[in-house]
């Protein structure tokens, strides 16, 4: 489609990418199915299939999110036989924690083993209150390429399973459990672009929403998007909030920057954000990354505000953060004050984003599978979250990215 064709039809025609890079369809599974990777209503059509009640599902999922008893044999309420049946049916492994970093502001980072040898991160991010928030990573690497993201360096290696999503979840669910503490929000902002994976994406939110599991409302759920137009139609579907990479405020140099503008221009893509504001009554969050020279002039703002006005929306400031061999810089601080103050006194609702857990390598757009370039950074992996640090040891400088167990 040329750049400035308007696609009036926001429905997709068909999915961006299918299957595997290499042009072979996604692997079946074999063996035992991950129970992390099913929806009750998937485990009642697995149990119907073997002649069981529909109800039974309900009670499993009550042991293993509510109880976390995830051994068959402790399901007092099925039967013995039942338990034996479903013993070699179904699994319970969860992607194993490899290394579990802090960092001086409280942001954690989980590095996780899907077991073929490939990686992904997930980052823990305190908020006010009893706010934390967890950034799960919906693929291995990206193929959208953007010139200023770390994983976007990365080709896509493959796309996650649901279950290997839902089960970084509650891996750091587990850990927060033992300390008395929630994980509050989720977002996918993590490795990956969600919209290129969105079967086991939304496939996840519903595992994760199912009020006899972890009961996460889907309002709490954020999808971010580089702008996968012809899938934003799943976000609206899925009741969850919509965020859009948009990080460039004229189609040259969001096309610059961001490649997806090529095939799907700023146009495009807001037609589909005002569609998701007219129809669910939702704001959309834009979010605009500040790369010195590139995205960061009051020019910039200027052209932000008058894409955006006519949408119910905030505006999330993102300063670049850098990462090896980028080729970007990261403002000024008068810079980037320059251009927030540009745009609240043209009337946006702007938020600047507090960098988090950049002296372990956790902030936006820092992620990656690959270990090479990675900075000094404490491991606490057999620790429980929250306990390692006491106050006086986050206020020691020392602290910042400093012993070292993990090179
Ligand atoms: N693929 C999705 C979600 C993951 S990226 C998307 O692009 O929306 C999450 C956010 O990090 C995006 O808004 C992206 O623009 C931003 N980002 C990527 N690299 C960054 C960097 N080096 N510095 C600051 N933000 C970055
Ligand atoms: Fe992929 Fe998002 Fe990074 Fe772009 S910003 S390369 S879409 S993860």
């Amino acid at each position: 489609m040329p750049e400035n064709t308007v696609n009036t039809e926001f429905k997709p025609q068909f999915t961006a990418y299918e299957g595997n890079l290499d042009g072979t369809l996604l692997q079946k599974e074999e063996g035992p199915k991950n129970f992390y990777g099913m929806s009750q209503d998937d485990l009642k059509k697995f149990l119907k299939g073997l002649g069981k009640e529909q109800f039974r599902a309900q009670q499993i999922f009550k042991w293993v999110y509510e109880e976390r008893i995830t051994d068959f044999e402790q399901m007092s309420n099925l039967s013995k036989k039942f338990r034996e049946e479903l013993k070699g049916l179904i699994d319970f492994s969860l992607p194993a924690v490899v290394s579990h970093l802090k960092s001086i502001d409280g942001t954690q980072k989980f590095l996780f083993d899907m077991g073929d040898g490939n990686t992904v991160e997930a980052v823990l991010i305190p908020g006010g209150e009893d706010r934390l928030t967890l950034c799960i990573s919906s693929e291995v690497g990206c193929n959208m390429a953007c010139k200023f993201c770390f994983t976007g360096k990365q080709k896509l290696k493959r796309r996650l399973k649901a279950s290997e999503i839902v089960g970084q979840f509650m891996q750091v669910h587990d850990r927060l459990q033992a300390d008395g503490k929630r994980i509050s929000n989720i977002v996918f902002m993590g490795m990956g672009e969600p919209l290129d994976n969105p079967d086991a994406v939304f496939k996840t939110v519903e595992v994760l929403h199912d009020p006899w599991g972890i009961n996460m409302s889907r309002r709490k759920i954020t999808v971010s998007t580089s702008g996968l137009v012809p899938e934003m139609w799943r976000i609206i579907e899925s009741k969850c909030r919509l965020a859009v990479s948009l990080n460039g405020s004229n189609d040259e140099i969001r096309s610059q920057v961001m490649p997806i503008n090529k095939r799907y221009n700023i146009k495009m893509l807001l037609d589909a954000c005002r569609e998701y504001a007219e129809k669910t009554g939702d704001k959309v969050t834009f979010e605009y990354v500040m790369l010195k020279g590139v995205t960061d002039q009051l020019e910039h703002a200027r052209e932000l505000h008058k894409l955006t006005r006519s949408i119910p929306c905030k505006i999330n400031i993102i300063p670049f953060n850098e990462h090896p061999g980028s080729g970007f810089e990261r403002p000024s601080d008068d810079q980037i004050e320059k251009f927030q103050n540009e745009l609240i006194r043209l009337g946006s609702h702007v938020l600047l984003r507090r960098t988090m857990g950049r002296d372990i390598f956790a902030a936006c757009g820092q992620l990656t599978s690959e270990f090479a370039n990675k900075p000094r950074t404490m491991d606490i992996s057999n620790s429980k979250i929250g306990s390692i640090y006491s106050k006086a040891d986050l206020k020691n400088e020392k602290l910042k990215a400093a012993e070292l167990t993990n090179s």
